[in-house]
């Protein structure tokens, strides 16, 4: 008698018309995201990987692998395109890598809303917004270019354009949701409002979404600017004051106090030695407002290009945000990694420049003005540090902490030890009950589903 075949096997047998990957060197590539970016994630999940991946292209694959996976067992890691950088999308129980990538399709944009399928990029959804009604997305990673809306969703924060909005987790920024029961018989389901950010940010882990409505604002034609300075506070100042100016129209404004400018190597001739920088992007009207500013703290602009010539040369300062900013760093010196902190609106510019004092140069200041929950302003900051032990890290952590700054520690890869910084709220069980009751969903990222399933 043959041996019974296993699960894997079962599946790849019954849905022989789906897009597999199981060479292994490509199994293991789609099993990895950006968790190299911490020497301790990177030593952690090290060997992990799927045993295969699959790429569907409509909901009814969709359907059909998700039934097949719940009916023999296997797990599902979801996959948007692998940008994440705390192992969100990496497998830590073998099983299946659902890359979502290919299931793309734009729906709707009007009246301050849009609608795409999950796997699209964040630029091509951003471009059927501006073309159907004139807007474009609130908020967006660095990453836009590549990352998935489904990325975003399950295991972003924002970024560009949070300055304005807040995070995506602010109220009014997810308007709606469709996602499908990890079950034999999966179940489509809409959500909406806060029922929708019950699963935000939880890394694939309580529920597959395969469309997101957003909120979107009015579209601009951003100009990109750098500002230097000699003297750090006048930096720090300039950087507030832009951010806080109610009248001036910006999508950004990055902080970066030297060396990080340096690491900065193709706008190099933009960035003098030793100066602390700005990359702001604002509304062309308010170019002058700005300007007001660098003059009253003593700046100088050293870089300017207008939309159109950021479209002819496809290339933006937008790239050199937020953890885009890490990832240069890390490409021109080896032991650097970085942190994510969230600095208390109203006490921020304090925080900022006291913890600079004490800990630069092993930590080298990276901070971005956002409005936080209540929509006040704040910095949000990807400190670059020069990693030598991981007590040390903790430590630093530590410092930050003591100083009443949360850190979002980027350097864990269970959901409760991350941004959700402890126990999840009973909402967002309920939901993985109700959404993933066979816990197939990247087993072993949630750690109150781990000693069984919660009451
Ligand atoms: C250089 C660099 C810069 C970055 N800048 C930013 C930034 O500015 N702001 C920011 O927030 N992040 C940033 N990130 C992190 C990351 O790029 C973003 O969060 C991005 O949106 C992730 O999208 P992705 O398609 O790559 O998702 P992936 O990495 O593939 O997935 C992320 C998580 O979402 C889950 N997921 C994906 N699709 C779905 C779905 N359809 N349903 C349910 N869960 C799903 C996955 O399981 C995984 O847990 C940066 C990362 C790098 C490397």
């Amino acid at each position: 008698m043959n041996a019974p075949a296993k699960p894997l096997e079962h599946l790849l047998h019954t849905l022989p018309d789906l897009d597999w990957v199981t060479e292994e060197a490509r199994v293991a590539r789609l099993s990895q995201d950006f968790s190299w970016f911490s020497p301790v994630l990177k030593r952690q999940l090290a060997g992990k990987t799927a045993e295969a991946a699959v790429r569907p292209r409509s909901e009814d694959e969709i359907v059909r692998i998700v039934a097949a996976c719940a009916q023999h067992g296997v797990p599902i890691t979801i996959r948007g395109t692998g940008t994440g950088n705390y192992g969100q999308a990496v497998p830590l129980h073998g099983g299946v890598v659902l890359d979502m990538s290919g299931y793309k399709g734009f729906l709707w944009a009007r009246q301050g809303a849009g609608r795409a399928q999950a796997g699209i990029r964040l630029s091509d959804f951003e471009k059927e917004t501006r073309a159907a009604c004139g807007m474009e997305l609130r908020c967006m990673p660095s990453t836009y270019r590549s990352a998935t809306l489904g990325g975003l969703f399950g295991g972003g924060f924002g970024g560009v354009g949070s300055i304005n909005h807040g995070p995506l987790a602010a109220r009014g920024n997810v308007l709606g949701l469709k996602a499908i029961t990890i079950e034999p018989e999966p179940k489509v389901v809409e959500l909406r409002g806060p029922d929708a950010l019950l699963m935000h940010h939880m890394w694939g882990t309580n529920g597959l979404v395969l469309e997101i409505e957003l909120a979107l604002a009015p579209a601009h034609d951003w100009l990109e600017s750098i500002v230097v300075f000699r003297d750090f506070d006048a930096a720090l100042g300039f950087g507030d004051a832009l951010a806080q100016a109610p009248g001036i129209v910006k999508r950004e404004v990055a902080l970066m106090a030297d060396p990080v400018p340096s690491y900065l190597k193709p706008l190099a001739d933009h960035l003098p030695a030793g100066c602390h920088a700005l990359i702001v992007a604002l509304a062309p009207s308010s170019e002058p407002a700005m300007l007001e500013l660098v003059n009253q703290w003593g700046g100088e602009v050293t870089y300017r290009k207008d939309a159109a010539e950021i479209a002819r040369t496809n290339r933006t300062l937008l790239e050199y945000t937020w953890n885009h900013t890490t990832l240069v760093a890390m490409r021109n010196e080896k032991d650097l990694t970085y942190l994510q902190c969230a600095y208390t609106a109203g006490q921020h510019v304090e925080q900022v420049r006291k913890l600079h004092e004490m800990l630069h140069p092993e930590v080298q200041l990276h901070a971005e003005f956002i409005r936080n929950l209540d929509g006040r302003m704040t910095c949000s900051a990807l400190p670059i540090v020069r990693f030598t032990t991981e007590e040390r890290l903790q430590a630093i952590m530590q410092t930050f902490r003591d100083h009443g700054v949360r850190i979002n520690d980027p350097h864990v890869y269970i959901v409760e030890d991350g941004k959700a910084g402890g126990p999840l709220p009973a909402g967002v069980l309920e939901m993985k009950k109700r959404f993933d009751p066979l816990g197939l969903l990247n087993p072993g990222k949630v750690r109150a589903w781990m000693s069984g399933v919660p009451a």
